[in-house]
């Protein structure tokens, strides 16, 4: 461990120490790592620079050096599953005027209402919303424009064997971090799409602990389900994080006992970032909370989410955006992060390696 590593550690422990009243001790397996042994999860692909979910911004985020490439997986109504963040089709596509007539009363547009052959005519295009008076705005202005290019909607399939094919092209191994969305939803409209993604894993050849996936979802009924029936039913067993928001629902996890009880499920959670790190730490006085120390004495990894460099998006405690990565990575310890600019994490952990 370099000195200055020895120093944000120390630093980092007096913070919590200020913060919990006590500084645990860290267990020697997740005692400070280093910053080649923490990983980047290109959130969406590389979806800073191309309209996320597309076949285009994962190779680029494989070529930016990601550790993981994330897939969020929905599923159609013909039973495929498609890379989606998304349950409704509004915010990425032009799907109101090639489908007219087909929005739920709430006024949106359902995957799980559409086929696969319909949703591949789609044109998908960076993220907007329309305002009041119906007029497309882009949500990140400064990103790839509008409507330009030629992007299309593909399955959870062909991004595995785009994957797949750059690590036997490349010598590399990069893993793969899907996100089960909305089991709840899913089962509500028939559908078990735990059991179609796991299903479409073991066909791809990850069974294992031990296979470069780390599989992901809010729900943590769903995640409880996956590891005792649906794993045992497909006679595989893969990683599992529990994601978790700063809602109630999470808050019975947020303890070193709750963690505990977690860990008998997941291998790691993903928190969102104001969970371990509050918004109203400051710059002289960071906030920083016993989550990622409760996870790692319960023995799991902490990957929290989402990390981008767009303006109003860098929290107000950090000079920028790799100071950001600074304080998350080595005074709060994290063990990877979720970004949409993958190129800025990766620079950022070779140049403190
Ligand atoms: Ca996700």
């Amino acid at each position: 461990m370099a000195t200055a590593s020895i120093k944000r550690f120390l630093g980092g422990v007096l913070v919590m120490g200020l913060v919990v009243g006590n500084v645990v001790p860290i267990k020697p397996a997740y005692a400070q790592r280093e910053a080649a042994d923490k990983i980047v999860v290109a959130h969406r692909g590389a979806s800073g620079y191309l309209p996320e979910h597309t076949l285009p911004a994962v190779a680029m985020a494989y070529a930016m050096g990601a550790d993981f490439m994330e897939q969020d997986v929905v599923m159609t109504r013909d039973d495929q599953l498609i890379v989606w963040h998304d349950l409704t089709l509004d915010r990425n596509t032009d799907v109101r005027n090639q489908f007219p007539g087909r929005a739920r009363d709430d006024g949106r547009h359902y995957v799980v209402d559409f086929d696969l052959a319909e949703l591949r005519q789609l044109k998908v295009t960076e993220g907007y919303r329309l305002n009041d008076s119906g007029v497309e705005e882009q949500i990140y202005p400064q990103r790839f424009p509008l409507w330009q290019g030629s992007f299309q909607i593909h399955t959870f399939a062909e991004q595995l064997q785009m994957v797949q094919g750059l690590n036997r092209a490349s010598g590399q191994d990069i893993g793969i971090y899907p996100e089960i969305k909305s089991p709840a939803f899913h089962h509500d409209n028939g559908k078990d799409i735990s059991t179609a993604i796991i299903s479409e894993l073991k066909r791809f050849g990850y069974t294992s602990k031990d296979s470069n996936v780390f599989l992901q979802t809010f729900e943590y009924d769903e995640l409880k389900r996956v590891h005792d029936e649906v794993f045992p039913a497909l006679g595989v067993e893969l990683k599992l994080v529990q994601l978790m928001g700063d809602d109630e629902e999470y808050q019975w996890m947020l303890s070193a006992s709750g963690m505990r009880d977690l860990a008998r499920y997941a291998d790691g959670v993903g928190p969102e970032k104001g969970m371990i790190i509050s918004p109203d730490s400051t710059r002289n006085g960071l906030i920083i909370s016993s989550l990622v120390s409760d996870a790692h004495q319960a023995g799991m990894q902490v990957h929290p989410y989402t990390f981008r460099q767009d303006e109003g998006q860098i929290v107000p405690y950090a000079d920028n955006f790799e100071h950001m990565l600074e304080l998350f990575f080595f005074e709060a310890n994290v063990d990877g992060l979720f970004t949409d600019f993958p190129d800025r994490a990766v620079d950022f952990l070779r140049e403190h390696d």
